[in-house]
């Protein structure tokens, strides 16, 4: 499974699962994960795709310790998050990972600088110099250099995105798990943020897993996963290409 075009360009396992399951309780129980073995290295650039409902936000929450399996192991950063408490838990989330959602979730009454310093604030209650210039660095390596004092409402939908994609950087995770992050940009912003985060990728050691319904964007991924029926396959690039181009002549014939 942990094929890659070229694995040495890769580092070690930053997350692993084994047999992981996933079922909602409740009045109606919900399978949704049935047993799903992955492992993203570090440095990788990994998409996921699946229909609408399959299990993809499920999964990521899972793969951030934002939510715990029914079964199965799950490790982060090779630490096996069934040892962990509530707490062990959430600093293990400070330490290893970003995330990036749909909507950027940045809070209005602070600047788009102030809005990326605020994980580092919850997490060792302070900003030193360096972490604000390192801040500062990074917005303007994702052009928002000039925006950098504005609040989220003075920015355009691809820079508040953008400005989130730093904030998950903001901590120096190892990886960024990203749900449908250009799901609510118009294509060219959206075209635009995910060139961002490649980059980022490849200048960094840091992983991205990015939940996209964009086959043209997938197609830029390291690796497309595919959730299907509660199980996940490697997609080989070339076949899901020749599906969609196959998809697009049946519908315009
Ligand atoms: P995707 O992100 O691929 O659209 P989700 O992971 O959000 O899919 O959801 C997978 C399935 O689990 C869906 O059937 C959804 O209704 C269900 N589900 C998601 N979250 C919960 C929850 N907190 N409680 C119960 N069912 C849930
Ligand atoms: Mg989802």
């Amino acid at each position: 499974m942990n094929v890659s075009v070229d694995g040495n360009r890769f580092g070690p396992a930053v997350v692993e699962t084994r047999g992981l399951r996933k079922t909602y309780f409740g009045k109606i129980d919900t399978p949704v994960l049935h047993g799903i073995d992955i492992e993203i290295r570090l440095g990788e650039f990994v998409a996921i795709m699946g229909q609408s409902g399959s299990g993809k936000s499920t999964l990521l929450n899972i793969l951030g310790a934002l939510d715990v399996p029914t079964g199965g192991r799950v490790l982060i950063d090779g630490v096996d998050i069934a040892t962990l408490s509530e707490n062990g838990l959430a600093e293990l989330r400070n330490r290893v990972v970003g995330f990036v959602f749909q909507f950027h979730y940045l809070l209005d009454e602070l600047t788009c600088l102030e809005n990326v310093l605020v994980p580092i604030m919850v997490r060792s209650g302070d900003v030193s110099a360096a972490e604000r210039e390192r801040a500062i660095r990074l917005l303007e390596r994702v052009g928002l250099g000039k925006q950098i004092d504005k609040h989220p409402d003075a920015m355009s939908g691809g820079e508040n995105q953008r400005c989130a994609i730093i904030r998950a950087l903001a901590n120096q995770p190892k990886v960024v798990l990203a749900d449908e992050p250009t799901g609510n940009l118009d294509s060219r912003s959206g075209d635009a943020v995910f060139k961002m985060m490649r980059e980022l990728n490849r200048e960094s050691a840091v992983a991205f897993i990015m939940v996209t319904h964009d086959e043209r964007l997938a197609q830029e991924a390291d690796r497309i996963l595919m959730i299907e029926d509660g199980l996940i396959h490697e997609v080989n690039k070339h076949e899901q290409r020749q599906r969609m181009l196959d998809a697009l002549n049946d519908a315009n014939p």
